[in-house]
């Protein structure tokens, strides 16, 4: 249904000339007349210094003087008027019409023209939103893919892997699942930094339960025209619901649901939440026994809205972490593939060396080591051209030796993690020390050291003074090992932890003999920090807390040592691992 062109210009000659015309039309009502009064005219009349005078019956009439200029005035409206001017020479032109028909008339010419560019404007946009849909779908379905993409094509992962297997069988059998009255989950969560292999895992997820795949970006949706968003994500829905089954994947969610400022203010006409909604809107429109699922990404899940991780919507959230040494291996191995690599790269040695690389920049690192080989007609690719790689790939690092650009932090990282780990065993024997990791999580600012104490129903003083001081196991490990002058910001958490933790313990449990049994919440609301007597108090006690805190490392320096050690080599540290190092080893000393 297109217009002609012809038809366009002759609107925009329209539109033109309407423009033009009441313009012209003002400038000659307004701008040029001198207005002036009936007596006046009179005795311009009287000196001859009219030319001419346009008669017509409006209350206002105009005429010429004889220098060339213009007048307005009243029109006097008597018989003999015309009669007057006559007889002292002046020239009388008669107008049929009167201004306010002009005025009416250049107001009518503006509308048009108004009306025109509004047409046109309106005309473009709708343009535009129709070529930002016809955009849309081509980006949105994916099954040339032939469902060729599994699991091993993702490297690492392994827990992510697991968790989405088992929707594999979900989207193969939904009505199994549905028979046991099981509630399946409709929206699965992948977050974790950028160039993990989350788009990856989703189409893996599709390819393995051999069904399409359709993707879209969050950001795509923020839009200039209001509505577009939310029809695009129904017009998704329809074009997967068509399919049958289907991987609706969409990437960075946090482009529509952000957390919202004010807590209680929902501008319910905001782009970003119109489509936010379609989106809930649609997913809880899908009965349990369809079979499809909605997998969506982000990078930060800390700024997603909580609408949109309620049961039901993207209840279930799976981390994708950054890989450690073992999975980048595997990563460097999978992308070497159908690479002819040389004998001298050694992977092991590779993978060893790129500590908080993501998969997509290990992935880059072989290619353009690849491209490089190609550029010199080397029949292999060498650890030369890996060497150079690297640092395309670190753009804008300098050219260090790469195994010490990032060693200084690791090193901070692993005595500050290995100073978690080693309190939480050496506090009390009941805690768990499940996992340490020097590789950052969206979680922890360098890796996270995990503490999962037994289950018990209350909490004591004595746990409670433990798990202050194993939030303050890090930067003491820092301070003990790298001196007072080099302690990090990576204790920012821990500190907020920590201080929690005790303005709980002293301020609202009473445990605390000097502060006694008052609840200071009660008696003095959230502003328990401005009382100085309560802050010097808490203060006190966490230093105490403190100095306790590092005796303790001192004490066991070498294990905080070990632990270090075995992180800076290994990256991540199981429970076993960790207790090896804590009890095998001090048995045998
Ligand atoms: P994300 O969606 O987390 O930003 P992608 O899945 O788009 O990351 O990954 C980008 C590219 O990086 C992939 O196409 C792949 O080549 C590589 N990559 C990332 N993670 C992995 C992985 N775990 N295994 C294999 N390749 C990976
Ligand atoms: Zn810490």
């Amino acid at each position: 249904m297109k217009r002609p062109k012809k038809f366009k210009i002759l609107l925009l000659i329209v539109i033109s000339f309407a423009i033009l015309s009441s313009l012209y039309l003002y400038i000659n009502s307004e701008k040029k007349y001198e207005d002036i009064s009936y007596s006046e005219f009179i005795s311009y009349v009287k000196n001859g210094k009219i030319e001419r005078v346009n008669l017509n019956n409006s209350s206002r009439i105009r005429g010429k003087f004889t220098t060339g200029e213009f007048f307005i005035t009243d029109n006097p409206r008597t018989e003999n008027f015309k009669e007057t001017l006559l007889i002292n020479n002046i020239k009388v032109v008669e107008t049929s019409g009167n201004s306010t028909i002009v005025q009416g008339f250049t107001f009518l010419l503006f509308l048009v023209g108004i009306g025109a560019i509004a047409y046109f404007i309106n005309n473009n946009m709708t343009k535009q939103a129709q070529k930002e849909m016809a955009s849309m779908s081509n980006v949105e379905s994916n099954n040339e893919n032939e469902y060729t993409f599994t699991f091993d094509n993702v490297a690492g992962n392994e827990e992510a892997k697991e968790s989405l297997k088992e929707l594999v069988d979900f989207i193969d059998n939904p009505e199994k699942y549905s028979k046991y009255g099981a509630r399946i989950p409709r929206g699965i969560l992948l977050y974790g930094p950028p160039g993990t292999g989350k788009t990856l895992l989703a189409k893996a997820l599709a390819g393995e339960a051999k069904v399409p795949f359709f993707s879209v970006t969050g950001s795509d949706f923020i839009q200039v025209y209001a509505g577009l968003g939310a029809s695009r994500i129904r017009s998704l829905f329809k074009k997967a619901r068509a399919c049958g089954k289907s991987v609706i994947f969409i990437d960075e969610i946090d482009a529509l649901g952000k957390k919202r400022k004010g807590n209680l203010s929902s501008n319910g006409n905001d782009e970003g939440d119109r489509t936010l909604n379609a989106l809930l809107t649609e997913m809880s429109g899908f009965s349990d026994s369809e079979g499809t699922i909605v997998v969506a990404a982000t990078n930060r899940v800390d700024i997603l809205d909580e609408a949109l991780l309620r049961p039901g919507r993207f209840d279930r959230q799976i981390e994708v972490g950054l890989p450690d040494v073992n999975a980048r291996y595997k990563i460097l191995k999978l992308h070497s593939k159908n690479k002819p690599l040389s004998e001298d790269v050694n992977l092991e040695k590779l993978s060893q060396e790129t500590s908080y690389f993501s998969g997509a920049m290990l992935e880059n690192l072989m290619n353009e080591a690849a491209m490089i080989a190609a550029r010199n007609n080397d029949s292999y690719i060498n650890m030369d051209h890996i060497d150079k790689a690297f640092f395309t790939v670190l753009v804008g690092e300098e050219k260090k030796d790469r195994s010490s650009i990032l060693m200084k932090d690791k090193k901070i990282t692993a005595y500050h993690e290995a100073g978690h780990a080693l309190v939480a065993k050496k506090v009390s024997m009941d805690n768990r020390v499940t996992k340490v990791s020097i590789i950052p999580s969206t979680k922890g600012m360098g890796g996270f050291s995990m503490n999962i104490p037994p289950d018990k129903m209350y909490q004591t003083k004595k746990d409670i003074r433990n798990n202050i001081m194993i939030a303050l196991g890090g930067r003491a490990a820092e301070e003990i090992i790298f001196g007072a002058e080099n302690i990090t910001t990576g204790a920012y958490n821990d500190l907020q932890k920590a201080t929690d933790m005790i303005v709980k313990m002293m301020g609202i449990y009473g445990m605390d003999k000097e502060l006694g049994l008052l609840n200071y919440e009660v008696v003095l609301g959230q502003n328990m920090g401005s009382n100085s007597i309560i802050i010097d108090r808490l203060k006190n006690q966490i230093d105490e807390l403190y100095e306790e805190t590092k005796e303790l490392i001192i004490k066991n320096k070498s294990f905080l040592n070990q632990i270090a050690m075995n992180l800076l080599d290994k990256e991540v540290l199981n429970e076993v691992e960790i207790n090896d190092i804590l009890f095998r080893k001090c048995s045998i000393a």
